[in-house]
């Protein structure tokens, strides 16, 4: 990342992806409520994006890493193709699942520097059980988790949190992933409010994601924990750091092009990354612009804003070092 980062200097590229959000189909196994993917009709929903558009996506913008997303990815046929594709180019491919499918369909893929599992959980047993709306999906994911570890591949995890997470409920789930389950890294983020999202109670706003998150990571737990985040990033979830959205960074790619502006939030589509790059009024978007990011303080718009700053000073890239 950080020669690709120095690459784009050296351009002189002004905006560039970090990350692309690959969205190769709709369709889940699962119904939760506070999704905002699985809201297509069936014949959107039973579409699935060839291997081609895929590579072809990746390789116009030049991104060096990928989440592979949906939808639950593991029900498309040719994901371990488009998987195994990226990997050969060298880029860094996480596949986010919520993990029904994966023990079974484990032995598609290869372990690989380049490829991560991204398993969805969201708090322990209950928890994620009843945000997920189904009884037996942790015991299956944390299954998951340990026979892919005993596989030799890289695993890390994505946990979303709603208003009924508690300070204690972060630190339970995040105790038990980074020390019993020992996944290589995990992902956290306060959930958006989806306006598609059946669920529209739970989302948390500005004030209380800073007070879960300064609460949660008190006492040195956020220094313990190996979180897959850059350290300002998670000053900023606190509250000790302020940024503006860059949501060109973390772009999204579906099955209906490049997504304006984000993987979040739906006013169009671009054929390419280019078209998207110049023809989206980046300034439009972000708190205090547009009414739908107010209570947005999801990673794709503000992880790339905290990387870039961390690039830009060699105090945060010696913190970041650090880890
Ligand atoms: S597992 Fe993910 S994609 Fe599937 S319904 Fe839940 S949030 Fe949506
Ligand atoms: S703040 Fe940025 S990342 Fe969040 S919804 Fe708005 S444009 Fe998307």
């Amino acid at each position: 990342m950080g020669w690709y980062l120095m690459r784009q200097r050296l351009a002189k590229r002004e905006k560039f992806p970090l990350i692309v959000e690959l969205e190769p189909l709709f369709q889940c196994n699962l119904e939760c409520a506070g999704c905002g993917k699985i809201q297509h009709p069936e014949h959107i929903l039973r579409r699935r994006m060839s291997v081609e558009a895929a590579v072809g996506a990746i390789e116009e913008c030049g991104a060096p890493m990928v989440s592979i997303a949906g939808g639950e990815p593991l029900i498309h046929p040719e994901i371990d193709e488009i998987a195994s594709a990226l990997v050969r180019r060298k880029r860094f491919v996480y596949l986010c699942t919520n993990a029904l499918l994966m023990e079974r369909k484990l032995d598609k893929f290869k372990p690989s520097p380049y490829f991560a599992w991204a398993v969805h959980m969201d708090g322990l047993r209950e928890r994620h059980d009843a945000s997920v709306e189904r009884e037996g999906t942790f015991d299956k994911a944390v299954s998951a988790i340990r026979a892919a570890k005993a596989a030799g591949f890289r695993v890390t995890t994505n946990t979303t949190f709603f208003t009924h997470d508690s300070p204690k409920t972060v630190r339970e789930v995040l105790d038990f992933l980074n020390d019993d389950l020992e996944v290589d890294e995990m992902m956290i983020s306060p959930a958006y409010a989806y306006e598609k999202a059946p669920d529209q109670e739970h989302f948390l706003g500005v004030t209380q994601t800073r007070k879960l998150f300064g609460e949660a990571f008190a006492d040195g737990r956020r220094k313990r924990w190996r979180l897959n985040h850059s350290p300002l990033f998670l000053d900023f979830l606190e509250g000790k750091a302020e940024f503006e959205c860059t949501a060109w960074g973390i772009p999204s790619y579906s099955l209906f092009g490049w997504q304006r502006p984000c993987y979040l939030m739906s006013d169009g589509y671009a054929a390419t990354y280019k078209e998207l790059i110049e023809t989206t009024d980046w300034s439009a978007y972000g708190r205090g612009r547009d009414p739908r990011c107010e209570n947005c303080m999801a990673h794709c718009g503000y992880e790339p804003t905290a990387v870039l700053h961390t690039t830009h000073s060699l105090r945060e890239s010696l913190r970041a070092l650090a880890g």
